[in-house]
């Protein structure tokens, strides 16, 4: 029987999704609260609502006969629209509402590694009441990442000793409206991700990549969506050995093997310290940009994995080029504080050159596609290097001019990933 597969986001990853299924034997509907231009080309439906409305979802599923569906971004899945696929017999790819808290609720995720014994949690405390955690804060002497238990989009946490003050971390509490936050021991290292495809009690892993959170070159300034990130052309990156990968993928099973019946991409982001490596947090879903690292050089039929997964069948082995990869995201400038939107991006598919364009969050108009108020689009440079990778996605980003846009350029470049070597070894020493 052919597949027809439900995608449901429109973002830079959904778009990434959507190409690494197009070659396959299935039809592709896609439904998302923006129209992505990458998605619609190649989907053979678009239908533009909101995802996190399960009753729309599912309505459109049912509408297009959906045997599979795909749940890319963490909103819908933290409005149980995997459940509600489920409920009317639609098979999800992606957690449910229960299984995703160990994304949606990072007080859950860090109680959950401790009862667990899961290696490599940092040392925290929860607070329901901000005036509490304030106290923690004037208290405690020393470092502290500052994390609101909730879905902020990434941009929430605040470290103490690296981008505030104890008397600015303090003021930002008591000026937000959260009800719960996360007070835990600050982790210094190299942060590296890695995904893992999970179904019917088994994971098959990817390889480890670089995203770069804040907004400018050398790490400076706030914490984005994602500005970029890099693969290697194995398992590992440049800074790490291959006992820290298998360090991190043990973490993976061990929280697979805790979840009860966990589905979808299980998501680790992992710092590599003086002490090993540890949990920065665990995502529910591929993460934007790394799905554009590694769909890319996924040579496994995609559709192998979910029609496996739903069929209740061995996942099959995954195989990758051997590629590496650079992605840089073009936002709009001023993102993520002040974003001005409405600027005409020059770059398209075809002029992107030997680089992948994904779209994101993006204005089609008549006459050409525009920036909005989010990440517009990322270019994504294969090659037999990193810094090879890293020449392609720059020549594409020139076609794409500054104009009305940000990039970091420094992403994937020699200096960066030297800056990172030189780290981890004053770091072991
Ligand atoms: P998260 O939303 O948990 O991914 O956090 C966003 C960013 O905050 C991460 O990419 C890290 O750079 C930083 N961060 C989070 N937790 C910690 C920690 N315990 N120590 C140091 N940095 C952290």
């Amino acid at each position: 029987m052919s597949e027809t597969v439900l995608l449901v986001g429109g973002g830079g990853r959904e778009h990434a999704i959507a190409r690494s299924l197009a070659d396959s034997d299935a039809s592709l509907y896609a439904c998302a609260g923006n129209r992505n231009p990458g998605i619609v080309s190649i989907a053979d439906g678009f239908e533009t609502l909101d995802t996190t409305n399960t009753t729309a979802v599912v309505s459109y599923a049912e509408d297009v006969g959906a045997t599979l569906a795909v749940v890319g971004p963490e909103g819908p899945l933290a409005a149980g629209v995997a459940d509600a696929l489920e409920d009317a017999g639609i098979y999800a790819f992606g957690p449910m509402q229960a299984e995703a808290r160990i994304e949606t609720d990072k007080a859950f995720q860090r109680r959950f590694m401790q009862e667990h014994d899961i290696p490599g949690c940092p040392d925290f405390e929860t607070f329901e009441n901000m005036e509490e955690a304030c106290e923690y804060i004037d208290e405690h002497d020393g470092d502290l990442a500052v994390k609101p238990a909730g879905l902020t989009g990434g941009k929430g946490v605040k470290v103490i000793g690296d981008q505030v003050t104890p008397e600015e971390a303090t003021e930002y509490l008591r000026d937000s409206d959260y009800d719960r936050v996360v007070l835990e021991e600050r982790l210094v290292g190299e942060e590296f991700t890695v995904q893992a495809l999970v179904a019917n009690g088994q994971l098959r892993v990817t390889p480890a990549i670089q995203d770069h959170k804040r907004a400018y070159e050398g790490d400076e300034g706030p914490n984005t969506g994602g500005m970029g990130s890099y693969s290697d052309s194995g398992l590992e990156l440049p800074f790490m050995a291959e006992d820290d990968y298998h360090e991190a993928v043990d973490v993976l099973k061990a929280t697979v093997d805790a979840l009860d019946d966990y589905r979808g991409v299980l998501y680790g982001q992992f710092m590599l310290t003086a002490n090993g490596v540890k949990v920065i947090e665990f995502n529910a879903r591929f993460g934007d940009p790394e799905a554009m690292n590694t769909l890319p050089v996924l040579t496994t039929d995609f559709l192998d994995v979910l029609v496996a997964a739903r069929d209740g069948d061995d996942l099959p082995k995954l195989t990758f080029a051997p590629k590496a990869t650079v992605c840089k995201y073009g936002v709009p400038a001023g993102y993520p504080t002040d974003p001005e939107s409405g600027a005409k991006i020059q770059v398209d598919e075809e002029s992107a050159g030997d680089a992948l364009l994904f779209y994101a969050s993006v204005d089609e108009r008549d006459d050409g596609i525009y920036t909005t108020t989010s990440r517009s689009f990322a270019v994504v440079g294969l090659g037999d290097t990193i810094t090879e990778a890293e020449e392609i996605a720059e020549d594409a980003l020139s076609v794409a001019g500054e104009k009305g846009l940000h990039m970091r350029h420094d992403i994937g470049t020699e200096t960066l990933i030297q800056r990172r070597i030189d780290h981890v070894e004053e770091l072991r020493n």
